[in-house]
């Protein structure tokens, strides 16, 4: 058995919950250079599957930090989705196809994720505390003192300092309490949902997703394998008072009977029965002073469409480079830290206005809205455009930072502007004469990606001005940012001495990019465009790194480890 590592005597960044957004933030900042702690108050992971679709966004991330194979193994990947209204086929939608080296969503249960995160974390050498609650927050200038109290050791207490703690404790978090944070909304009233992890033995084909939909109830069949194993999930107006625990297989059975018409189908083998309402509930903002909200901590909504796992580990990954680098001392804090909040509020509040939209229609659809469900479905579920935006919308590709402050935007492309997730494309490295992923060289080494495109027909101009680009941003900040020439003329590449260089023969780099005439983009280290202009605004560029308070190489402040 391998020695347990003993926790971090002096972390930079405490943790508080080990659900799947805290298991991810105290990776992604280990893997960044921080010293965390995580602690938890429960024995374990999860053992039921709650969060079970992961989308195509979430295993990006999962890839960036290396460990997506172990979701790709282990969850089911469906390719259609079936949707039933009032008796009626309306068509099918395709969430597959995504513009991504992971195409579609992922089933799996959350008891994997949290199970696999955990792993990981380990082998970061990073150990959750388990059975360690964190029972009070106080706030001072330069750190927070939390006290934790130990269920293991009779109830022993300690008070721990950290520079920066990150709230994931769930929706109840006590440290957004303590830090006065408003959690603006509501329980959702007179409503509830029922499920089942169960296997269905019906006359319908396993492996796909369903939708069934009438008046009062919604349901929702998603494979776990193709071998007929199924979350069955009714969305109904509540029912009678009476009924408080978890639904019997039987009241399963009945409801997915009448929603499907299958008379015969029976469903077995029950993991997980539950019974439960829900709210939507978004905190007012997601920072105070030194005390961070991700995850349910900051924002709970309906599972329709499963996003909220999905959108706190995007939380965990936007913030934890962020704080990574300015715990490192190679970042000032502002405008960094404050970005967290900007860029995620808004993207939070976004889902939690469609998802409560979308459920108050599933549940309660109307007359008139069940009418144009009946008239109009078919035609929108055949339309291509329709398709696309829900496939977008499921799978948080689209997700974007526009106005934040960490996004600039000179133009230059017709490709993603600053603050859009940059695209990957297969690429030759020219040094190692091997074919690469953009998304293998902009992830794994947690730095800034300054991509030099020379365009379709380079001239020598601007390639001189993309190499002065490049020199310059790499003696200011060589330590933070890997630069790559991508240029789609071999002799032009084989001509460049010094640097990185990457082929693009087949323009297909050029082409997701948008690029026409040459372009600079700076991508940050979780893949978003930070900078776009043209070959004549470097000089902008470097501006723009030290306005967003990168400390230049010489400048920069390693603290001591
Ligand atoms: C039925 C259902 C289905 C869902 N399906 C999906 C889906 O398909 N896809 C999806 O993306 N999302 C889904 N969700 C939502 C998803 O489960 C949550 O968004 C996700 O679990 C949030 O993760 P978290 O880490 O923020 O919080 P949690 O998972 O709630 O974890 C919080 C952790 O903090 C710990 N904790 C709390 N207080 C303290 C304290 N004071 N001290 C120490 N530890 C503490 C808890 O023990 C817990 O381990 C679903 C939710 C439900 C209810």
């Amino acid at each position: 058995m391998s020695a347990v590592p003993p926790p971090e005597a002096n972390p930079d960044v405490l943790i508080v919950g080990a659900g799947p957004v805290g298991l991810t933030a105290a990776a992604e900042l280990t893997r960044h250079g921080a010293r965390v702690r995580i602690v938890d108050k429960r024995t374990g992971p999860v053992t039921y599957s709650q969060a079970a679709a992961v989308h195509v966004r979430m295993q990006e991330i999962l890839g960036a930090m290396g460990i997506v194979d172990g979701w790709l193994a282990a969850g089911h990947r469906f390719e259609r989705l079936s949707v039933r209204a009032f008796g009626k086929k309306l068509g099918v939608m395709h969430p597959g196809g995504v513009d991504s080296p992971y195409p579609g969503p992922l089933v799996i249960g959350q008891n994997v994720t949290e199970r696999l995160l955990v792993e990981h974390l380990a082998r970061l050498g990073v150990q959750v505390e388990r059975e360690v609650e964190a029972v009070a927050y106080t706030q001072y200038a330069d750190n927070v003192r939390v006290t934790l109290r130990s269920s293991t050791e009779g109830g022993r207490k300690e008070a721990v300092r950290a520079p920066w703690v990150l709230a994931c404790e769930g929706s109840s978090s006590p440290g957004r309490e303590a830090a006065g944070i408003p959690f603006d909304g509501a329980r959702y009233t007179g409503q509830e949902f029922v499920q089942a992890d169960v296997r269905v033995h019906w006359t319908f084909p396993n492996g796909d997703a369903y939708s069934f939909i009438n008046k009062e109830r919604t349901l929702l069949l998603l494979p776990f394998n193709a071998l007929g194993r199924y979350r069955v999930l009714c969305a109904r107006t509540e029912q009678s008072n009476a009924q408080h625990g978890p639904p019997t297989l039987e009241e399963m059975q009945t409801i997915t009977r009448e929603m499907t018409g299958d008379p015969g189908l029976r469903l077995s083998d029950p993991l997980w029965l539950n019974r439960f309402r829900t709210q939507h509930r978004l905190a007012r903002r997601f920072r105070e002073g030194r005390i961070f909200l991700a995850g349910d901590a900051g924002h709970v909504h309906v599972p329709i469409g499963g996003q909220g796992m999905n959108y706190g580990i995007q939380d965990a990954f936007n913030l934890a480079w962020k704080l990574a680098a300015v715990v490192r001392g190679d970042a000032r804090p502002e405008p960094l830290l404050d970005s967290y909040n900007t860029e995620r509020h808004r993207v939070d509040a976004d889902l939690l206005n469609s998802t409560d939209e979308g459920f108050r229609a599933m549940v309660n659809p109307g007359a008139w809205k069940s009418l144009a469900m009946r008239l109009v479905g078919p035609m929108a579920l055949g339309s291509e455009t329709i398709q696309e935006r829900v496939k977008n919308l499921l799978s948080g590709t689209k997700i974007h930072y526009h106005g934040s402050p960490l996004a600039e935007d000179h133009g230059g492309s017709a490709g993603p502007a600053a603050g859009e997730r940059a695209p990957d494309a297969p690429v030759v490295d020219l040094a190692a004469r091997e074919t690469v992923r953009l998304f293998n060289l902009l992830y794994p080494t947690g730095r800034w990606t300054l991509l030099l495109f020379g365009g379709l027909e380079p001239t020598e101009s601007a390639c001189w001005k993309l190499a002065g680009t490049g020199a310059s941003v790499l003696t200011d900040f060589g330590r933070l940012v890997n630069a790559h020439f991508v240029l789609t003329d071999l002799e032009l590449a084989a001509s460049i001495e010094g640097g990185s260089v990457l082929l693009d023969r087949e323009h297909t780099a050029h082409d997701k990019y948008g690029v026409k005439t040459a372009c600079i983009y700076l991508v940050r280290p979780d893949g978003y465009v930070g900078f776009r202009g043209g070959p004549d605004h470097g000089g902008e560029l470097l501006a723009y790194l030290y306005r967003i308070g990168l400390l230049k190489t010489a400048d920069a402040h390693v603290p001591p480890r």
